[in-house]
């Protein structure tokens, strides 16, 4: 059995004092062991790092771009390995590891564009032969701490663009399924990064800690939870860093009585248990507007969840495949045990399914609860599992205020076929990526990607033009040159 270890200053480093078994979530089998880097290796990582900044710092932007359109040729031609690892660590069905792998390409081909995304702003004459210019230079060593859910797609949203603005990268990705992350940035040196520029360290809250407390780290991307992602911004902006912690999410989508209720429900299908519900974009709950549209709803989805299929990853034909480990799979069940038990209605349970072959699977099936209330446990957190509460209310702004009122604002969606409502909906709500009809608004790559509330610490999104921000800091720089003769003498004031 392999044993994934770490890649510092472009080799592959073992560090195997502590191990941690990663699985195999369709069979339940253990697929590979996975290092824990001690402090030690966190800090070799940082040492190379901040080794390569110097010379990475002044090489020219459009040669550092270069090496992005060559990585970008790389995924591609390595698609179906990496899709592969994704599945074989994650349980993601292929077809839906290969969307997620298309959406991290999107992020390198922006990167690709950086010579233009760091012009800066230039003004000429501010004052008399005074000229004024705003450049953008990059922070030194720079940390990315990610997710499992999106092993290829979230560590993209972060160190293509870190590297294209002339940072170095310690990553450290989530030791659940680390390998595909780990061949994604071997790719990365394949095309040309130099060594120290680019590092992964895998592990745990050793190596974590490591990169927070480090003097040398500047700046520290965190995916994940809403409590690590609070611990992350408070121990980093501690230490003086610029945080961005981006955390969970309950994303609510509102069912309008007019709305077409077969594509709510093929939208909702997809958008709920896709991945199987384990997206931090993933609807998880539908607010259906008056009983009419709640029972319609409802009635419509118990016919399409009979139909959902749920298997392992390699088979094409099945619509999502495990969750990720076992004890998720526990955890996803009790959340249904505790709806049942404060009264709300399951209207189709998942709980128990059996995978012919793939019996000791990490599998929970597609479940439907009704008549959920704000104060329920499995209203108030989030689930991240193939699980759609659905909540009546009477009007549209008692769904508003729902939404309102709920500690995360990731994700929203309206569904109508009033467009003034939907136009009032996206004005006044308060969440950070809003959908109209459109069940997952995930931003595309030259928009930026954040919740509001508790499901962003920070001020700054990821990817897109904010990411060009968050891993630069602004200089400005303005300048005279006089000419033999000219003196003005002290001033004392600013000139009026
Ligand atoms: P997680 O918070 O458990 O882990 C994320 C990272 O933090 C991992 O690298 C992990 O090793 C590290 N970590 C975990 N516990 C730690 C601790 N005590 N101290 C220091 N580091 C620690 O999250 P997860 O289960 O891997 O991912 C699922 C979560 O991520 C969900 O809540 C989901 O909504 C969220 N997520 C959010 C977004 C977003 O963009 N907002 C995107 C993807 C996932």
């Amino acid at each position: 059995m392999t044993t994934l270890g770490h890649l510092i200053n472009g080799v592959r480093v073992d560090d195997a004092t502590r191990t941690q078994a990663v699985y195999n979530p369709s069979t339940g089998e253990v697929a590979s062991r996975v290092s824990l880097a001690s402090q030690a290796t966190v800090e070799a990582a940082i040492e190379a790092a901040q080794a390569a900044f110097p010379a990475w710092r002044n090489t020219p932007p459009a040669k550092r771009a270069r090496v992005m359109y060559r990585f970008k040729q790389l995924l591609e031609e390595h698609a179906e390995e990496i899709c592969r690892l994704i599945g074989l660590e994650h349980g993601k069905i292929t077809h839906d590891a290969k969307g997620e792998l298309q959406r991290g390409i999107e992020n390198v081909e922006y990167a690709c564009g950086v010579p233009e995304l760091l012009k800066g702003e230039h003004s000429k004459n501010v004052g008399p032969n005074i000229d004024s210019w705003s450049e953008f230079q990059p922070l030194g060593v720079v940390a990315g701490i990610t997710p499992f859910n999106f092993p290829a797609m979230v560590p993209l949203w972060m160190y293509p663009m870190a590297i294209a603005t002339g940072n170095t990268f310690v990553l450290k990705p989530s030791e659940r399924d680390p390998t595909s992350t780990l061949y994604i940035a071997e790719l990365a040196l394949e095309a040309g990064l130099p060594a120290g520029v680019l590092n992964v360290v895998n592990g745990d809250k050793e190596a974590v800690d490591t990169l927070l407390d480090a003097p040398r780290v500047q700046a520290v991307s965190f995916v994940g939870s809403t409590p690590i992602a609070d611990y992350i911004y408070g121990r980093a902006s501690a230490h003086g860093k610029r945080c961005q912690a981006l955390g969970g999410a309950k994303n609510h989508a509102i069912v309008m009585p007019d709305a077409d209720m077969d594509n709510v429900v093929d939208s909702l299908t997809g958008a709920a248990f896709g991945s199987s519900g384990e997206r931090c974009m993933a609807l998880s709950v539908a607010v259906a507007v008056g009983d009419a549209a709640a029972d319609a709803l409802v009635t419509k989805m118990r016919e399409r969840l009979a139909t959902l299929k749920v298997g392992p990853h390699f088979d094409e034909s099945n619509d999502f495949g495990p969750v990720i480990t076992q004890a998720h799979q526990e955890k996803v069940c009790g959340y249904i045990d505790s709806a049942e038990a404060q009264g709300a209605e399951i209207v189709v349970d998942g709980r128990g399914v059996q995978v012919p072959g793939f019996e000791n699977g990490f599998y929970v099936g597609g479940t439907l609860i009704d008549r959920v209330t704000p104060e329920m446990t499995c209203y108030l957190e989030e689930i991240f599992g193939p699980v759609l509460l659905v909540v009546r209310v009477d009007t549209m702004q008692e769904a508003m205020t729902l939404i309102d009122d709920h500690e995360y604002g990731n994700g929203t969606c309206i569904y109508t076929r009033d467009g003034e409502a939907a136009r009032y909906f996206s004005d006044h709500i308060q969440v950070g990526m809003v959908g109209i009809n459109v069940p997952l608004p995930v931003p595309v790559s030259y928009h930026s990607f954040g919740g509001w509330k508790r499901s962003l610490f920070g001020d700054l999104s990821a990817y897109g033009p904010d990411a060009v921000r968050f891993y630069t800091k602004r200089k400005t720089i303005t300048q005279r040159w006089p000419s033999a003769g000219v003196r003005e003498g002290a001033q004392f004031s600013f000139p009026s």
